[in-house]
């Protein structure tokens, strides 16, 4: 699932790439991925685009012409991705969402992995993005990060800080990956209620944040003009129940839920406990 490091990389690369290039027609094999029908979709033909930029995980296309200027808002949702490619794509390609081809010979192209279609693209005009609803209820950027009194705020919910961080109406741009690293940086439970937390705690949890920031300068370095499918995480704990913690050597443990996984340090997170594996305990209920 693409968060703000992945998405910031895709956007900066992408508005790099195609910066000045006119759309010479467009297609939306998806048949359910644009969510909005006006303006139609052709309408960018002959428009040039702008930039990108990123809104939470959401990224953002700009597009310019004669007659205004429009934004193509997009969800990449868990498996979607948003790349340019030098040639346009089969139209036998099952993965294909929406296609931006371009007076080049370039295509932009919304894919999406998986037999699920549930990444979505809008169209919208001149100063709508921002009154959309998606973007119009999401709490504040994760990165770079809110001052400290507004993540204060944000935070305080009497709800885990697992899902609370990961809740887009609460802070914007974390998902289920980086949640795991930045409450390991802040060497917090991931069952530590938001309410509860102390100002000292909110202070490591700011600083936690730190490592989305990180990520896009690993990015940075590591990615060329075309980001890949699958991006380099440099990922330290998530995922790696059984190995040692990269801080303290205790062996990093999983809570395991239906669709997704929580990973932890337990010397360092959650006072030496071992928490219950949640589908386990669904089951004994
Ligand atoms: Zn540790």
């Amino acid at each position: 699932m693409p968060e703000i490091p992945e998405v910031e990389i895709t956007t900066r690369r992408l508005g790099a790439a195609l910066a000045g290039a006119a759309v010479e027609s467009t297609l939306a094999p998806g048949m359910v991925a644009m969510k909005t029908v006006t303006p139609p979709l052709d309408s960018l033909v002959g428009q040039t685009i702008e930039g990108a930029r990123r809104i939470g995980k959401m990224p953002v296309i700009e597009f310019a012409g004669a007659d205004g200027r429009w934004d193509l808002l997009v969800h990449l949702m868990s498996a979607g991705r948003l790349q340019v490619f030098d040639k346009h794509a089969s139209l036998k390609d099952r993965r294909s969402r929406v296609l931006i081809r371009l007076a080049d010979g370039r295509e932009l192209r919304l894919r999406e992995f998986g037999t699920k279609q549930r990444a979505w693209a809008k169209l919208l005009g001149d100063g709508e993005v921002e009154r959309d609803e998606m973007v119009a209820t999401l709490g504040p950027e994760a990165w770079p990060a809110p001052p400290l009194e507004a993540l204060a705020a944000a935070v305080d919910q009497p709800r885990h800080l697992h899902p609370l961080l990961r809740d887009q109406r609460a802070i914007a741009g974390i998902g289920r990956s980086w949640v795991d690293e930045i409450l390991w940086e802040a060497r917090m439970s991931p069952f530590r209620k938001g309410s509860e937390l102390t100002s000292e705690e909110v202070e490591r949890l700011y600083d936690g944040l730190a490592v989305l920031g990180a990520a896009i300068d690993h990015y940075e370095d590591v990615i060329g003009e075309q980001v890949p499918d699958k991006l380099p995480m440099p990922l330290k704990v998530h995922r790696r129940e059984g190995e040692p913690c990269p801080r303290c050597g205790t062996t990093i443990e999983a809570v395991y839920f239906a669709e997704h996984q929580t990973n932890y340090c337990p010397a360092e997170q959650t006072g030496g406990r071992v928490l219950k594996d949640r589908r386990l305990s669904r089951l004994l209920k």
